[in-house]
């Protein structure tokens, strides 16, 4: 060992564990409005995601959408931006931060700094039921980043083109209409749909394994801003062996843009942008 513990290490390490954030004053939406709005659904659009590919869509702020499970067993990579201005984008960090290291029902995805707030409430997850396993791990994750051919070439030492980082700069190229290396700095840390992972017990290693999700399972979100989003279908399958290679089994993924009822629709309130007045102490 490279250090040597202090006599007092033992009661140094039982310190009382305290969740970090006052997680009782994250604002949320009524459970009288989410099952008001769900009460009413239509499905206005559905976007199929191909596999080892990524789709781009767009979900007015009250509107909603699915992501759907759809032929087998299949993982997704969710970005998600305001729709009217690109640079306020899902804030992974601060939503695991915010809730847990997977979210579900009830849970929100946040925006980054300045705007800071909820873009997306969970409204519905037939996956709901998986909690946490014996080996620690969940499903819907907001730890894992995105595979991406970068780290595949560090690892691998080959180059290869349909990991969800290129699948996403790929659709948002078509999206907006820009070469490839000006979109890929918009491109950011997922939310891992349907993944099932964890950190191992005894090293705290990031671990996969194969994603309870079936054909018929979805998770479905309340929009609480204007949204673009893009979902990649990952080339790791259900990313219960390898990925970032063409051998793993994929599938499609659909993604259901829905409306509520024109009451409902009436009632909505688009999430303000954070109140803090970012003068940061400068007078
Ligand atoms: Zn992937």
């Amino acid at each position: 060992m490279s250090t040597t513990p202090p006599v007092d290490a033992a009661e140094r390490q039982q310190a009382q564990a305290i969740v970090c954030y006052n997680v009782e004053s994250v604002p949320r939406r009524a459970a009288s409005f989410i099952e008001a709005w769900r009460a009413e659904l239509t499905v206005v659009d559905t976007v199929v995601v191909p596999p080892r590919d990524a789709a781009t869509f767009k979900v007015p702020a009250g509107h909603g959408f699915r992501i759907v499970s759809v032929e087998g067993s299949q993982v997704g990579d969710l970005n998600l931006w305001n729709a009217n201005d690109l640079s306020e984008r899902f804030f992974s960090g601060k939503t695991r931060q915010l809730h847990a290291s997977h979210v579900t029902r009830g849970d929100r995805l946040w925006t980054n700094l300045p705007g800071m707030r909820p873009m997306a409430t969970i409204t519905h997850d037939t996956l709901e039921w998986y909690g946490w396993d014996a080996d620690g791990g969940g499903v819907h994750d907001v730890i894992g980043t995105r595979c991406d051919p970068y780290t595949n070439r560090v690892l691998n030492g080959v180059d290869y083109h349909h990991c969800c980082h290129s699948n996403l700069t790929r659709a948002m190229a078509v999206e907006l209409g820009l070469p490839a290396a000006e979109v890929e700095p918009l491109i950011h840390d997922v939310l891992n749909v349907f993944m099932c992972t964890g950190f191992t017990l005894d090293t705290h290693q990031y671990f996969m394994k194969a994603s309870p999700v079936r054909p018929g399972d979805f998770i479905e979100f309340i929009a609480d801003i204007d949204l673009l989003g893009a979902l990649s279908s990952c080339p790791g399958g259900n990313c219960g062996s390898t990925h970032s290679d063409d051998k793993t089994p994929c599938y499609p993924l659909h993604i259901e843009i829905v409306k509520p009822s024109q009451a409902v629709l009436a009632e909505f309130k688009a999430e303000p942008i954070n109140a803090y007045d970012r003068t940061h102490g400068i007078k």
